[in-house]
């Protein structure tokens, strides 16, 4: 269930059915302005909605109020341990401060600190880690680390609104993937507040992004979280973002940019698809309209599984063809597949995003097609629509002879179950 509460971050909503909002943090010294800037445009460029640096020492304090002004997206500023930063923070009008009210210094400083945010308007990220809940948690956390989670963010809520303030998120991380997927679910219920999502210290690249997509994609699918930050363990920021891009991509709760479909690959491959697909996912990281391109290992299945593509290639050794929704364009070099792809794609926006067909190269790309094309063979995609068919028409025989059986109203004798006793039956309602 979405969040009911809503906050603005320096313009961006979170929360109350807002989209999923993507962030990310700088991997910078904060107080080295030229290096964050630079990679906050760079993270900003790739689609972050927000940034959030660190703000451990008094420099980068100072940093922050130049920071604020010059960045292109809403910044968060990062603070642990020292509410008189976090002051400094709110008062260089960061647009949110992420704090966690466990490691400020007592509840007098949290007060201030609060005080302050309210005079302001400034929004707290406040939360738990599983690394640091409070002693009295301990025991719990032995016995059931979700509960201690969940617990100790409650006890946070508490906090925040004994302070007669509501204007923040909520934040709990654990390193482990169920503990987060079971905890957030468990608070997601418990309060109104918008969710910040995360797996701390995930990993690298490989593992860090596949926990991270098992673990929010879990939880965002079940309608949970309303900003998701990817840890990844890169100084290259950007690749937090893009992770963060896909996930959503793929559950479709939000658009940004092409979308590359390409087929696994197997023993029919004739040419170099590693390098292909690569080559046009890097290509298309300069368009932002979400266009569907798809990129086939062979012609033996015929193009029918790349229908939906606005645009595909297809190679053989030596020739391969472009197609567009199902349908031949032309058919060139396997060699250049990738530059004649693209000449077609701009073609099509430089026309008003109509596709141009050339009658005679499609005839041409049309006898290709069916030259390489075997209707015969058991493809990997022709299996898996051989087993759907099959399932669907089970479950079509299944319901058929269920009706048979069942007169209106009554149960059918499916439903029931011989008796342990001989001869009677029973049923299972
Ligand atoms: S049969 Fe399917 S998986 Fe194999 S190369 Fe052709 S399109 Fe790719």
């Amino acid at each position: 269930m979405a969040s009911q509460r809503q906050i603005d971050v320096g313009g961006v909503l979170i929360g109350g059915g807002a989209p999923v909002v993507v962030q990310t943090m700088t991997k910078t010294e904060t107080a080295n302005l030229q290096a964050t800037m630079d990679q906050i445009r760079t993270v900003a460029d790739a689609g972050a909605d927000l940034v959030r640096v660190a703000v451990p020492r008094e420099q980068d304090v100072q940093a922050l109020a130049v920071i604020v002004e010059q960045s292109p997206i809403p910044v968060i500023a990062d603070i642990h341990f020292n509410h008189t930063l976090a002051l400094k923070a709110i008062e260089a009008g960061a647009h949110c401060v992420r704090l966690n009210p466990g490691n400020i210094g007592g509840p007098e400083k949290v007060a201030e600190v609060i005080a302050l945010a309210k005079q302001r308007g400034t929004p707290l990220r406040v939360g738990v880690n599983s690394g640091s809940l409070p002693k009295h948690l301990r025991e719990l956390e032995y016995e059931d680390p979700v509960q201690a989670l969940v617990s100790a963010a409650l006890e946070t809520v508490e906090l925040m609104e004994s302070l007669d303030f509501t204007n923040f998120k909520v934040s709990m991380k654990s390193t482990s993937v169920p503990n987060s997927i079971a905890s957030n679910r468990r608070l997601a219920e418990l309060i109104p507040y918008p969710l910040h999502l995360g797996v701390t210290e995930a990993g690298t690249k490989w593992s860090g992004s596949l926990k991270s997509a098992v673990g929010l994609g879990t939880l965002l699918a079940d309608g949970i979280g309303d900003t998701i930050r990817i840890s990844l363990s890169t100084f290259h920021a950007e690749d937090e973002v893009k992770v963060a891009w896909e996930i959503l991509k793929a559950l479709k709760l939000r658009q940004r940019g092409p979308d590359l479909i390409a087929c696994p690959t197997c023993g029919r491959l004739q040419f170099d698809m590693d390098t292909v697909v690569a080559e046009v996912e890097r290509r298309l990281e300069a368009y932002e309209d979400p266009i569907e391109v798809s990129v086939l290992g062979c012609a033996v299945n015929g193009i029918g599984e790349a229908r939906h593509a606005d645009f595909g290639i297809t190679g053989a050794k030596d020739m391969g063809m472009i197609y567009s929704k199902g349908e031949p364009l032309k058919k060139v070099p396997t060699g250049e597949l990738v530059d004649e792809l693209f000449k077609e794609i701009d073609r099509y926006y430089a026309a008003g995003k109509t596709v141009l067909r050339d009658e005679a190269a499609a005839a041409e790309a049309r006898q290709w097609l069916a030259e390489n094309e075997d209707l015969t063979a058991m493809t990997p995609e022709r299996v898996a629509a051989l087993e759907a068919a099959a399932a669907e028409s089970d479950a079509a025989a299944g319901a058929v002879l269920e009706s048979m059986l069942s007169p209106a109203g009554e149960p059918s004798v499916l439903d029931e179950e011989l008796s342990p006793v001989a001869g009677r039956r029973f049923s299972r309602r």
